[in-house]
């Protein structure tokens, strides 16, 4: 450890033991009081304080993507991993989202034009290129959850997630409960929390279910997809639903045919409006 790290380290650690020294005298005091319990609670507050800055003295912050130490905790990623995000701008389609190479408005894209879906919109932040796609590909087949705040604070960065404020309930996509237990967490339910940190009371994963356990869909056509996921999620409170404005959540749109089958569901059992926002976008871009 170099010099100055270990004088800091040396000087934190004296300040915990004179804490330690300070609550053993103040536990032998029998006064029950108020002064009492508040002079216990800011010494509690201060060791807090100082172990915190013990551990980022210990194992500094670092760059969740390509693990260079950054010493920053207030942008959780790196600036070169920042820059080479690429988040999705105009032209895009109006309807479903996808990227356009033409043009400089949004339009319609060519499915969009030939066919419908059951959701009334989606967009997508970023495109599924490295950074962020080493994150999401790390946090659900590898558990490094680590990423999870990165990707909510990155996403957070773009004016995107703010067209979804009017919605009632935000659902993420559900994974069948076979999946849920052998990764321990639902990817879509825990960025979704991350995203929006100012609306987890409108989170909501009692409503969607999916029943059938389709197994991966990669190499699958968009009409293979469908046909696998046919009636594969069900609605479990239609009442809660009737006349809702949703807004469902997913980690990646690739074909769109998961987000697609979660919007027929629940325009089924009653809901007014469902929009789409997925982090990434994975198909290719669309001239
Ligand atoms: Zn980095
Ligand atoms: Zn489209």
């Amino acid at each position: 450890m170099r010099e100055p790290e270990s004088s800091r380290l040396n000087n934190l650690l004296s300040a915990n033991n004179k804490l330690f020294l300070d609550i053993r005298e103040y536990s032998m005091v029998e006064a029950q009081d108020k002064e009492y319990a508040s002079t216990m609670m800011t010494l509690k507050d201060k060791m807090n304080g100082i172990l915190t800055a013990s551990l980022d003295l210990l194992f500094p912050p670092s760059c969740p993507s390509c693990k260079t130490v950054t010493g920053n905790t207030d942008k959780p990623l790196c600036g070169e991993c920042f820059s080479q995000l690429k988040f999705i701008k105009t032209p895009y389609c109006s309807c479903c989202g996808r990227i356009l190479s033409g043009g400089e408005e949004n339009h319609l894209c060519g499915d969009c034009i030939k066919s419908s879906w059951a959701f009334d919109k989606a967009r997508s932040i970023f495109s599924y290129e490295d950074v962020i796609a080493g994150l999401i590909h790390n946090l659900k087949y590898f558990g490094e959850t680590t990423g999870i705040e990165t990707i909510g604070w990155v996403s957070r960065q773009t004016a995107i997630i703010d067209d979804f404020d009017n919605s009632d309930f935000i659902i993420p996509v559900p994974l069948h409960i076979k999946r849920l237990r052998q990764r321990g967490f639902n990817q879509a339910q825990v960025l979704a929390k991350s995203i929006f940190p100012d609306a987890r009371k409108k989170i909501r994963t009692d409503l969607l279910a999916r029943q059938t356990d389709t197994q991966s869909q990669t190499g699958l056509s968009g009409k293979e997809r469908r046909t696998n996921l046919n009636n594969a999620f069900f609605v479990k409170k239609p009442s809660a639903l009737s006349k809702k404005n949703l807004l469902l959540f997913d980690d990646v749109f690739t074909t769109g045919s998961t987000v697609h089958e979660c919007a027929r569901a629940l325009k089924t059992a009653g809901a007014n409006r469902v929009e789409v926002l997925t982090i990434c976008r994975a198909d290719k871009i669309f001239s």
